[in-house]
C-alpha cells in the first residue's frame, strides 16, 4: 500500500480522507493499514470512516460499529434506503449491484463534502482493477480499468485506491489474521455478478500455468504505449479539426 501511495501521490499533508467502509475484508484492511501508516507518515492527514446502511432486509451493522469503537477512529454511519429504490427500478431477476453501488457512491460523495473531506478512499485491490480491465476489454470494447487516483464527477473530491497494488489473497489472509467481523454484501438477494466472476475464474485458471499473469496485467496498466494502439483521440493519430470533416 505504501508503494501505491508513493507512486501515485495518493496522500498529501493536510488531507482529510474519508475511508469508505463496506464491512468487507478489504475496507477493514484499508482502515487498519491507513491508520498504521498515519503513525509513521512524514505528512499529517485525518481519517474518517464512513459506512452506508442501505436498509437491506436483515442488515445488522453492530459488528462494524463495535469494531470501529474499539479501533478508535472517528466514524459515521449514514442510513439511506437505497434498497427500496433498487428493488423498484431494477426488473426482477436482474442484478442490483450496478445501481446499488452507484447510489452508495453518490451518498459517499455527499457525506465527504459534508464532513469537509477532500479525498475518499475506496478498498479496491489488484484483482478488482485487472478484472475491470478484462470486463471493459471483452464486454465494453474499451481499454480502461480502475485508476489509483481519480477526480470524481463531484468536483473537489478525489477518489483514491490505496490497495490497488495489493493481492486479494494477501488481504484475505490479513483479514483472517486480524479477525475482522466481516459483513456480507448479499443481503439484498441480488444475483451474483456473473461476468466479473467469469473474469476472476479465467484469471485463476491462467495463473495455474502462468503465475504472474495478474501482476503483469497490473504492470501493463502503468506501462501503456499509445502509439501501438489506435485511439485517434490520443497523440499523433488525433482526428483532424472539426472544420475539415468531410460529411
Ligand atoms: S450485493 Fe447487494 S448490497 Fe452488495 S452491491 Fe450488490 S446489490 Fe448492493
Amino acid at each position: 500500500m505504501g508503494k501505491a501511495i508513493a507512486d501515485h501521490k495518493l496522500i498529501a499533508d493536510g488531507d482529510r480522507i474519508m475511508v469508505a467502509m463496506s464491512g468487507g475484508k478489504d475496507s477493514y484492511a484499508m482502515m487498519t493499514l491507513l491508520a498504521d501508516v498515519q503513525k509513521r507518515a512524514p505528512v499529517d492527514y485525518e481519517l474518517i470512516a464512513v459506512h452506508v446502511d442501505q436498509v437491506q432486509p436483515g442488515y445488522n451493522g453492530t459488528p462494524l460499529v463495535k469494531w470501529l469503537d474499539a479501533f478508535g477512529v472517528r466514524y459515521e454511519i449514514v442510513k439511506e434506503d437505497t434498497y427500496s429504490i433498487v428493488v423498484d427500478k431494477i426488473a426482477e431477476g436482474k442484478t442490483y449491484c450496478s445501481l446499488c453501488s452507484r447510489l452508495r457512491r453518490g451518498i459517499l460523495y455527499t457525506t465527504a463534502k459534508r464532513l469537509g473531506c477532500n479525498k475518499v478512499a475506496l478498498g479496491h485491490h489488484r484483482e478488482d482493477t485487472v478484472e475491470t480491465l478484462l470486463l471493459n476489454l471483452f464486454f465494453a470494447g474499451k481499454l480502461a480499468a480502475m485508476p489509483p487516483k481519480l477526480e470524481s464527477d463531484e468536483g473537489g473530491i478525489e477518489v483514491i485506491r490505496p490497495l490497488i497494488y495489493c493481492a486479494e489473497a494477501d488481504l484475505a489472509a490479513f483479514a483472517v489474521e486480524q479477525g475482522y467481523p466481516i459483513m456480507p454484501c448479499n443481503l439484498c438477494g441480488s444475483q451474483s455478478q456473473a461476468q466479473r466472476k467469469q473474469m476472476k475464474a479465467l484469471l485463476e485458471t491462467l495463473e495455474l500455468t502462468h503465475p504472474h499473469v495478474k501482476q503483469n496485467m497490473l504492470a501493463a496498466l502503468g506501462n501503456v504505449n499509445p502509439t501501438h494502439l489506435f485511439d485517434r483521440t490520443i497523440g499523433r493519430l488525433a482526428p483532424p479539426p472539426a472544420r475539415l470533416t468531410v460529411l
